[in-house]
């Protein structure tokens, strides 16, 4: 039995006032316990007020992003013993607009989920094709070789804090979602990697979250799919009843 787990990517949005206020009314909304386990990923500068406003609620914190050197010179940068220390219990990694706007390739990628699961943080690793891979058919493909390099030289001991998000990169903040069937062929997929890359149990055991244009309207259909345990919410995820809303079509 796979907890669903349901995140929030805030991206680059929210000052410190406005995200105290969705972290106020979604511990309201939520009250103390959730059957899903419920995360929000606040931009940095937020990490801290959302963190203290969190306290004795059922959300835990993520970071969007992480460098993989542990510390230096690395201007602008954050790494994962900083997220740690901010109050994190996830870090998002590989997210497509890291890969695509930031040049993040596989092997970065496996750095940072290295680093992040070395200095205590669980990992929601992202994978997922472009509208062209797909209509190559490459989907599979594209859905293994992240898989495979973003996951090189971890074991089976490392999946319980794992969590891969399938995301199509073009359903990402286009208004377009996958079809339950779309994704749930896709999660099969990636559950069936997983269990030769980390061992069956493991897989059986690992929560594989859909994301791309999650909302209230479509979230009950995707999230009953049977390898589909949960959501990574972008849009969505900004207005906190939206984002309860959500979490709820699991509850
Ligand atoms: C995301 O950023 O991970 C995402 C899925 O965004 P959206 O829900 O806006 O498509």
């Amino acid at each position: 039995m796979r907890r669903p787990i349901v995140a929030a990517n805030w991206k680059m949005n929210k000052t410190v006032p406005e995200a105290a206020e969705f972290a106020a009314r979604l511990k309201g909304l939520l009250g103390p316990s959730s059957k899903a386990e419920v995360v929000v990923a606040p931009p940095f500068t937020a990490l801290s007020a959302v963190k203290e406003i969190l306290e004795g609620s059922a959300v835990g914190l993520a970071g969007q992003n992480l460098w993989h050197e542990p510390k230096g010179a690395y201007t602008g940068e954050v790494s994962a013993a900083m997220l740690k220390d901010a109050g994190c219990v996830y870090a998002i990694l590989g997210h497509s607009e890291r890969r695509k706007y930031f040049q993040e390739d596989d092997a970065l990628v496996n750095k940072k989920v290295k680093a992040a699961l070395g200095s205590g943080l669980n990992v929601i690793l992202c994978v997922g094709e472009t509208l062209r891979e797909r209509e190559l058919g490459e989907t599979h493909n594209v859905v293994r070789r992240q898989l495979e390099k973003g996951l090189e030289g971890l074991g089976a001991g490392d999946a319980g804090r794992l969590v891969v998000a399938y995301e199509p990169v073009w359903a990402i903040g286009t208004g377009k979602n996958a079809t339950p069937e779309q994704a749930q062929e896709v999660h099969r997929f990636v559950r069936e990697r997983a269990g030769e890359l980390l061992g069956r149990e493991a897989a059986e055991a690992l929560r594989i979250q859909y994301g791309g244009s999650v909302t209230p309207e479509n979230s009950s259909a995707l999230l009953s799919q049977p390898d589909i345990d949960g959501a990574l919410v972008g849009g969505a995820s900004l207005v906190a009843e939206s984002f309860y809303a959500i979490i709820n079509s699991i509850n």
